[in-house]
């Protein structure tokens, strides 16, 4: 499986982010680089047109920026479920799925996942 890494900066916006929009879901877009096997996300964006705690499913993947900067999704799970919905593989976009669970209190609340559903490792720098 290709190597991950994700700035600390990356994972403190989703974790707050997560907070603010808890009991409802939030949305962030992952920006990063992909080459060599490895993946590095080193930013995100509030989606155009989400609005605050917008159901995943209401998330209009259409309106993404086509942009080869684009490494894929982050999404909280209020319930505290740490694991991607059959819905979320259903709706798998870009190359790695970040999921954060309640209570989003660190990096032990976030897991990164391929569009198969299976956990990958990443490193924090
Ligand atoms: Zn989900």
């Amino acid at each position: 499986m290709r190597s991950v890494t994700i700035r600390r900066s990356v994972i403190d916006s989703i974790l707050t982010y997560a907070k603010m929009a808890h009991p409802k879901e939030s949305i962030l877009i992952l920006q990063g680089k992909a080459g060599g096997g490895k993946i590095l996300i080193d930013n995100v964006i509030i989606p155009p047109l989400a609005t605050h705690g917008q159901a995943f499913s209401g998330f209009p993947l259409s309106m993404l920026p086509s942009a080869l900067s684009i490494m894929g999704v982050a999404h909280s799970h209020p319930s505290g479920v740490l694991a991607p919905s059959i819905h979320d593989l259903n709706h798998f976009y870009g190359r790695i799925m970040i999921i954060t669970a309640y209570p989003y209190d660190s990096e032990y609340n976030v897991r990164v996942f391929d569009g198969k559903g299976n956990m990958i490792r990443y490193e924090i720098s």
